[in-house]
């Protein structure tokens, strides 16, 4: 078997023209762009190109970004400030706080900062607890824009075995509340799991998000699998990779996504689909 690639890059055009469509819809309707803050907090080489790449993402889609850069040394009272005043701007629909922060910064206080109407990362507790409890309203984005890759590829999760591979806050539980309410019977696997192979080896559906080039090992995958891989990380020759073995998993799975060209472009796409959600809630024209 020779497994088909999963065009992340086509998908996520897909889901921009809709934004823009959307975008430009909410402009005649409102008279105003869909606000969308970004904030970057240090001078992280990898945290400013997702910065910029999120707010060149914006442009493209027809929302108005509002750009703010702290210092890594900053306290976080400043930042606490900049949150409030954004909570209370009402030209600003979504805002985002790249993550890690420095270290002084309390992520769980800075997330809580954000209004939950506002939070388009999807990390705020309440927007979690809420896909907790089946009832979503604004989705992390990683785990949504797989949601969305499975859908447009005509991959339903509903009955299958899933394993999730990486525990993280912002991919692997997140990802796993998503797939227990698309009806699939879900395994979350971390640092302590013992026997990762065995569980990766029963998996119809895997999501691999750890962060360890070459983790899932391509004969552990089963044949006519689904191969989520949303690890990135840098070899030591320049080259991208994501935590699965992609040769090998290729040649035993029934889909797979590329690193890069996979999951990541549907994690911006997601973060302007939920920005326009947010937008048209806050005006009350949601579904519309
Ligand atoms: P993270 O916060 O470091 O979490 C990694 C997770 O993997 C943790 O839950 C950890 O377990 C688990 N883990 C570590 N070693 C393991 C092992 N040997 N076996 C099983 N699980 C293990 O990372 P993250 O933020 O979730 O990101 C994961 C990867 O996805 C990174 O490469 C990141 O760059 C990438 N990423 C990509 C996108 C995208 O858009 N494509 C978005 C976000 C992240 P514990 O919880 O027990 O520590």
């Amino acid at each position: 078997m020779s497994a088909q690639v999963i065009d992340g890059k086509a998908i996520a055009r897909t889901v921009q023209e809709r934004v823009s469509l959307r975008s430009a819809r909410f402009l005649q309707r409102h008279g105003r762009r869909p606000g969308l803050a970004v904030v970057l907090v240090g001078e992280s080489p990898a945290s400013q190109i997702y910065v910029k790449k999120k707010r060149d993402a914006c442009t493209a889609v027809g929302i108005q970004s509002f750009a703010a850069n702290f210092p890594a040394a900053c306290p976080p009272e400043a930042l606490l400030a900049h949150m409030d005043a954004l909570n209370g701007n009402d030209a600003v629909d979504g805002i985002l706080i790249q993550l890690p922060l420095p270290p002084q910064f309390d992520t769980e206080q800075i997330i809580e900062a954000i209004s939950v109407a506002k939070d388009v990362d999807g990390f705020h507790p309440y927007n979690i607890g809420r896909l907790a409890l089946r009832a979503p309203l604004l989705r992390s984005c990683t785990p949504a824009g797989i949601m969305t890759l499975l859908a447009e590829t005509g991959i339903s999760p509903k009955g299958m075995e899933a394993v999730i591979v990486g525990a993280s806050n912002i991919v692997g539980r997140p990802m796993a509340l998503e797939l227990l309410l698309a009806g699939a019977t879900v395994t979350v696997c971390h640092r302590f799991t013992q026997d990762l192979e065995t569980h990766v080896r029963r998996a119809q559906l895997l999501v691999a998000a750890v962060g360890k080039p070459g983790l899932i090992r391509g004969e552990w995958i089963r044949p006519g699998a689904v191969v989520i891989d949303v690890g990135i990380n840098r070899l030591p020759d320049g080259r991208l990779s994501g935590d699965v073995d992609f040769a090998g998993a290729s040649a035993r799975a029934a889909w797979i996504t590329p690193v890069p060209g996979g999951v990541g472009p549907l994690t911006v796409a997601t973060l302007l689909s939920n920005t326009l959600d947010a937008a048209e809630r806050r005006v009350g024209t949601a579904h519309v």
